[in-house]
């Protein structure tokens, strides 16, 4: 039983890799973030040590049970962890675990190491996982997960199955909220276009409601930037620099925000409405429409991914977003 939604190819392919015993020691999954990658390793982890061996993670046998309550001995996570302002996975997180990646595994049959944001370790990390990955040992299992393949180190990538992870279709999305889920007609219809094909975000932003609540601070000063001076300007990107050191996904994610809407602008501009993110805020977007010119559209999208990009190679937060905030407000005058 999968648990991972939609990716039908992908998830027939691993199945039958798990059934007929032809696994490779070591996965990358790549794509974008909240597309089901995490959920698809711990399926697959869940398939690896089911003892229902003619089918696949029955979730009812005490290794489907154990894995899925992440109690399970032999199945690892390894996430970034932030200290001296740089998010990152160092060699410490890592040793222990490659350590035991040579011993047979401890209570089931696979011992199963999924390492999250992959790309985010450090050389050192990666070329101690690299050492494990050229000498597999048996039982082991490697889940590299990145929206961002090509920031892993190439000797890795070529010691690993590269699996592609695309967005949703909406009905994919609408169907599982609709079934797991009691939030109303209209705000599943908001969830499930806000998400992109993201499934994982929808569902995040309902069990945490401040997923919505920085949408709409994202919102407030995004209409800012349009609607008032440079000095209003200046005070945003003071705000966010400041927020970045405690929280600089919060900051990334509010950028993201800014470029959706940038991107439903352009579509408002170009198409119909049909095809546009932000549904519940149509009306500001199609009062502003009309003062913005395609290609500063077309540019403000870029700035905003530039800044993005930036703030991940770790310039100075104020900096970058003192010049974003310049180039927007030079586009939205
Ligand atoms: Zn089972």
């Amino acid at each position: 039983m999968w648990h991972t939604k939609g990716h039908g190819a992908l998830v027939e392919r691993l199945e039958s890799a798990v059934l007929n015993k032809t696994i490779s020691h070591a996965y990358i999954f790549y794509g974008s973030r909240h597309v089901g990658k995490m959920t698809c390793a711990l399926d697959v982890a869940r398939g690896l040590n089911c003892t229902h061996e003619s089918e696949f993670a029955c979730g009812e046998c005490i290794q489907c049970s154990r894995i899925h309550n992440r109690l399970h001995a032999d199945i690892r996570v390894i996430s970034p962890r932030k200290s001296e302002n740089k998010t990152s996975i160092g060699i410490n997180d890592v040793r222990d675990i490659l350590h035991v990646s040579h011993m047979k595994p401890y209570e089931g049959t696979y011992r199963v190491t999924i390492i999250d944001d992959a790309d985010s370790m450090t050389l050192e990390a990666s070329n101690a996982l690299l050492k494990t990955l050229e000498e597999p040992a048996d039982q082991n299992v490697f889940f590299l997960i990145t929206s961002n393949e090509d920031a892993l180190i190439p000797t890795i990538r070529s010691r690993c199955q590269s699996i592609y992870f695309s967005i949703l279709d909406e009905s994919t999305i609408r169907d599982y909220l609709t079934e797991y889920h009691s939030e109303s007609d209209q705000q599943i219809e908001l969830l499930t276009s806000l998400c992109a094909g993201k499934l994982g975000w929808a569902v995040d932003a309902i069990n945490d409601t401040t997923l919505m609540e920085d949408r709409d601070k994202a919102l407030e000063l995004f209409w800012d930037l349009f609607h008032k001076e440079l000095d209003r300007g200046f005070e945003i990107s003071e705000y966010l620099s400041n927020e970045y050191y405690n929280n600089a996904q919060y900051v990334v994610d509010t950028l993201g925000y800014w470029n959706d809407l940038f991107r439903d602008l352009l579509i408002l501009k170009k198409a119909t409405s049909d095809l546009i993110h932000n549904i519940d805020v149509e009306d500001r977007l199609l009062d502003i429409v009309d003062s913005c010119y395609e290609y500063d559209l077309t540019d403000n999208i870029r700035f905003v991914l530039d800044a993005r990009e930036q703030l991940q190679n770790n310039v100075i937060p104020r900096l970058c977003l003192d010049n974003l905030i310049l180039k927007i407000k030079q586009k939205t005058i």
